[in-house]
């Protein structure tokens, strides 16, 4: 059974996949341009990252924002049985390609299960739970499987749950108003840099809006709907997502808060919120 705890990254059962598999480009988020397949030049033998304690400083602000929702342990381990691709250099490349859609699957589940537990309805959580376990089916079988599958009809029977879920948790937060009366609050908008702080955007839609550099703090956003929102630099000091829907570690990791962040219990405060002076940390 795929459960939350089993969609963290556990980075030491798995062959540094993220660190091999995927390609980037020299930018603010990456220091260098490493071709996809390839082992990024700081990976250690033993698969640890040389640099993981300085990856900011250092210009690798992107490693610490991606997060493989568990699919790095399950190729690693599962799929193919805990032989790395240093050992078997032949299984590489069906590794690496493995791993890219596995991820893509488990990243569905995460959001299946937020639907799941959040919708009121229970012909739609019963629907989120079926597809749950066709995806995981998938997501564990063998490499042939993985490869074989189908998941761009998966994600649009995802997607359309995802947005009926939302429709429905967004109402019980009196959501009605946000897009006709509240310019700019409406998805895939434009907010990049937007003050938006200490506001009220209980069951605002921002599904797939770009929030870059946006001022969130203080705001509460209980039950905003954050689907593939863009948070970059985003400001959420103080602002309250303990109720935010649809939201994931990456956009936490992407986004600057603070020790008053609130943050739903299945996502962890990055390190690199608790390092900036003056931070106040809880507890
Ligand atoms: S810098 Fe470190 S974490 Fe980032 S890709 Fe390279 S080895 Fe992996």
């Amino acid at each position: 059974m795929t459960t939350t705890a089993t969609l963290r990254p556990d980075c030491s059962k798995c062959f540094a996949l993220c660190c091999t598999a995927l390609g980037f480009t020299r930018s603010a988020d990456f220091a260098i341009d490493k071709p996809a397949a390839s082992a990024c030049p700081n990976l250690a033998e033993d698969f640890s990252c040389a640099i993981h304690q300085r990856l900011r400083p250092r210009g690798f602000r992107g490693c610490t924002v991606f997060d493989c929702f568990g699919a790095g342990q399950l190729v690693s381990q599962h799929t193919f049985g805990g032989t790395s691709w240093r050992q078997n250099p032949a299984s590489a490349s069906a590794m690496f390609d493995v791993f890219k859609r596995v991820r893509q699957l488990h990243e569905m589940l995460w959001y299946l299960e937020e639907a799941r537990r959040r919708t009121f309805d229970p012909g739609l959580a019963s629907t989120a739970a079926h597809l749950a376990e066709q995806l995981a089916a998938i997501a564990q079988g063998d490499a042939a499987t993985v490869l074989g599958a189908d998941v761009e009809t998966h994600h649009w029977q995802v997607r359309n749950l995802l947005m009926e879920v939302s429709e429905e948790v967004r109402a019980s937060y009196g959501a009605e108003g946000h897009q006709t009366h509240d310019g700019g609050l409406q998805p895939g908008a434009d907010l990049m840099g937007a003050d938006l702080a200490n506001r009220r955007l209980c069951g605002a839609d921002l599904r797939g809006s770009y929030l870059i550099g946006a001022n969130l703090a203080g705001s509460d956003l209980a039950a905003a709907d954050l689907l593939g929102a863009d948070l970059r630099g985003a400001n959420l000091a103080g602002a309250d997502l303990a109720k935010a829907l649809y939201l994931t570690q990456p956009q936490v990791n992407a986004a600057e808060g603070d020790g008053r962040t609130l943050l739903p219990p299945e996502l962890t405060r990055p390190d690199h919120w608790l390092r900036q002076p003056g931070t106040r940390v809880p507890g």
